[in-house]
């Protein structure tokens, strides 16, 4: 089978409200006609692709055809009508093209696999087109804004495009139009002039025609969720994330690092218990998660954690990957203190980390280092801690 797509795409669009025909506006920072364009050409059945442009823009489509790297294209130049457009577009229809597709270029969300089912169904039947069976309960409504009755919805279909038709049939039907001064809006409405039956393919909701603003940010929405599935295979294996903190040391403080208490003449001050080593080691793996960083998910002004264990946000923490499929593949942590000594603790902290984190002992790495008397943590003034860790996806 080979076919031939005609894009009606004359049209210069008054009910936008653009400056800019419609067909030429952005959807997801690509025309909305390159869009439909690019659909038609993914399906190897069909070799030629006649867009009907406005008589001004045919110079602007011609450079976005080239731009877009479009190879199967002919641009040609529409009418007022949308017949007016597929009739001058049936002109240029290749002669080995035994059907044609003609397609809205407003309808930019079509998917070649679509396209494909219209084909085949013509190739069948003669001629077949896109509709969707009508979901809402139809009035019919009088002049005088009353309703006259309800439609029997059960054999009603919205009709949508590709419709694929025989080229020659479609000839024919145009010739029959244009002796009945007919004016229709779409194919299956000039099949009828000459008996001709047209049968339905099951269309989609996502194949909208774009007819007014609003439906440009329901096409985006559209197509930004077919562009990001949201399936956990599509999700990275590993994740990396860096966390750092520092706390002030002051007398009346317990000094509590890797959820141990350690006996020094200072402790950490903060909203919490201050544990900077557990803080870090949250902000790294809410670093690798893009979830932020620890302020966000516990602020300080939030009394319910004044004096809490950090080892609670840290399984809270652990949870929020968790549920994100991951799990602490390791974590190496470097606390930068001039005193206390830490290594004699480093054991118990590790043990503690570890079961909050739901990971082996060797997942964890401690380091402590002095900064030979430089600095803040050189003074005494504070503590410091550096964590990195990678985050492990769990196999589905
Ligand atoms: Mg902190």
């Amino acid at each position: 089978m080979k076919a031939a797509a005609i894009i009606p795409a004359g049209g210069i669009g008054k009910r936008m409200g653009l400056g800019t025909p419609k067909q030429f506006s952005c959807l997801a920072g690509v025309p909305l006609l390159v869009h439909t364009v690019r659909a038609f050409e993914q399906v190897a059945e069909i070799s030629a692709i006649i867009v009907a442009a406005p008589m001004d823009y045919l110079q602007h489509t011609r450079q976005l055809i080239e731009q877009y790297g479009l190879y199967k294209v002919k641009v040609v130049t529409g009418g007022e009508l949308r017949q007016d457009s597929v009739q001058a577009g049936l002109a240029h229809v290749p002669l080995e093209c035994d059907f044609v597709a003609v397609h809205d270029g407003a309808r930019p969300l079509i998917s070649p696999e679509l396209i494909r089912a219209c084909l085949a169904a013509a190739q069948k039947t003669g001629a077949a087109m896109a509709a969707i069976p009508v979901k809402d309960t139809i009035k019919e409504v009088g002049a005088d804004q009353f309703i006259v009755r309800t439609i029997d919805r059960k054999t009603l279909w919205q009709a949508q495009t590709p419709q694929v038709v025989r080229t020659d049939t479609l000839r024919k039907a145009f010739t029959a139009a244009a002796e009945k001064s007919f004016i229709g809006t779409d194919e299956a409405s000039f099949l009828e002039l000459i008996n001709v039956r047209m049968s339905v393919v099951e269309g989609s909701e996502q194949n909208i025609k774009i007819t007014r603003p609003d439906d440009l940010l329901i096409a985006e929405a559209i197509l930004m969720k077919k562009e990001q599935p949201s399936t956990p295979l599509a999700a990275p294996s590993l994740r990396i994330g860096h966390g750092y903190d520092a706390h002030q040391l002051a007398a009346d403080r317990p000094l509590i690092l890797g959820g141990i208490e350690i006996p020094h003449p200072t402790g950490l001050s903060g909203h919490s218990d201050a544990d900077v080593l557990t803080h870090a080691l949250c902000d790294a793996i809410l670093g690798a998660l893009g979830a932020g960083d620890i302020g966000r998910h516990f602020p300080d002004t939030d009394p319910s954690y004044k004096n809490i264990s950090s080892l609670k946000l840290l399984a809270r923490v652990i949870a929020t990957a968790n549920e994100q499929g991951y799990t602490l593949g390791n974590a190496d942590i470097t606390v930068v203190a001039q005193a206390p000594k830490l290594a004699p603790h480093f054991p118990a902290m590790r043990e503690k980390l570890a079961a909050v984190c739901r990971a082996d002992q060797s997942a964890i790495n401690l380091k402590g280092t002095t900064t030979e008397k430089m600095g803040f943590t050189g003074r005494k003034e504070g503590i410091a801690a550096h964590a990195v860790v990678l985050l492990q996806r769990q196999a589905d």
